[in-house]
């Protein structure tokens, strides 16, 4: 049997790329998940999982700030709350280890994009990577 909210995620993945080539728009690190964001009206119901079949209804998330995003949502919080939880998460890298994650995500995702190890400098890579994609 085909699981809806499986082929949802893979699509959200088939068409921005894995969770892992973004930033978790929470503490800003690595993403690991695609998040949905609680915000479809068309919303899918499957049992304790919400869904979208909207790949724009998704954010990048880290494991753990997408644990506490969606415990926030089943416990119906308030904004504020979830506001407080995103503010605590944004400064729990120093900015180098940001930076540092940033820099091997750009490799990731030249990886990704052109199918094989990055071997020049960011910059160029980053000029290509955006002639690819437009
Ligand atoms: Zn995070």
């Amino acid at each position: 049997m085909a699981d809806a909210y499986k082929n949802a995620h893979n699509a959200v993945r088939a068409e921005r790329g894995p969770a892992s080539l973004w930033q978790c728009c929470w503490c800003w690190g690595d993403a690991e998940h695609w998040s949905y964001d609680h915000a479809d009206e068309n919303e899918r119901v499957d049992g304790r999982r919400r869904y979208s079949l909207d790949v724009n209804c998704y954010q990048p998330m880290c494991a753990r700030d997408h644990r506490v995003y969606d415990r926030l949502h089943r416990e119906n919080a308030p904004p504020e709350r979830v506001e407080r939880e995103m503010a605590r998460a944004r400064y729990r890298y120093p900015r180098e280890t940001v930076a540092a994650m940033c820099e091997r995500r750009a490799n990731r995702l030249h990886t990704y994009v052109i199918g094989k190890r990055r071997t020049a400098p960011l910059t160029v890579i980053q000029t290509t990577i955006q002639r690819v994609m437009t």
